[in-house]
């Protein structure tokens, strides 16, 4: 039976370790649709509008022909249901990472029993980077373009001086 997945998150902006997660989801599910949560936690200090981060990551992702770029601002168990969606998937850096994400699995869960929590683990080389560790370098000047997928780094980055 087709499986569709989840890659929910607020990507502002899309980082090389979320790509990552996002391509080794497609690799695993018929389809994956990654949604821009514009409720997602830290809402009032987004840099890129939720229409930005939506083009990013298409941008990145446009070889993968299982992949969809939505948006949403309600919950995402609802969501899920709205989708038929069979696994949410979470990256998990680090065991700070865990408590929170061990949170929202056990509460959507209860929203939606139909749906279930997969943690992937973040690649080596991801483990350090966040959205907010590269919009703080950038402002302080320092090179980002390692930890940005390649498609977009030039704009993220022209982006991020602009909206110093
Ligand atoms: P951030 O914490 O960078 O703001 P998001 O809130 O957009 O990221 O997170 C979306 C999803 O991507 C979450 O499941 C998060 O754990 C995962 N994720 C974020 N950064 C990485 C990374 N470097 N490697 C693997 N997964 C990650």
């Amino acid at each position: 039976m087709s499986k569709t997945a989840i890659c929910p998150g607020s990507f502002d902006p899309i980082t090389g370790g979320h790509l990552d997660i996002i391509r080794r989801s497609a690799k695993l599910f018929d389809r994956v649709i990654v949604v821009v949560m514009s409720n997602y936690r830290k809402v009032n200090n987004s840099c890129f509008s939720v229409d930005e981060r939506m083009e990013l990551i298409r941008r990145c992702t446009k070889d993968l022909p299982n992949v969809e770029v939505d948006c949403d601002f309600g919950l995402l168990a609802e969501y899920a249901r709205r989708k038929n969606a069979d696994v949410i998937v979470k990256g998990l850096r680090a065991v700070s990472d865990f408590e929170d994400e061990f949170q929202q699995a056990l509460t959507n869960k209860k929203l939606n029993s139909a749906v279930e929590t997969v943690f992937m683990a973040a690649g080596a080389e991801n483990m350090f980077l966040s959205s907010s560790m590269i919009k703080q370098v950038c402002r302080l000047g320092g090179d980002v373009t390692p930890f940005l997928p390649e498609e977009v780094s030039s704009d993220i980055i022209d982006r991020l001086r602009e909206t110093e």
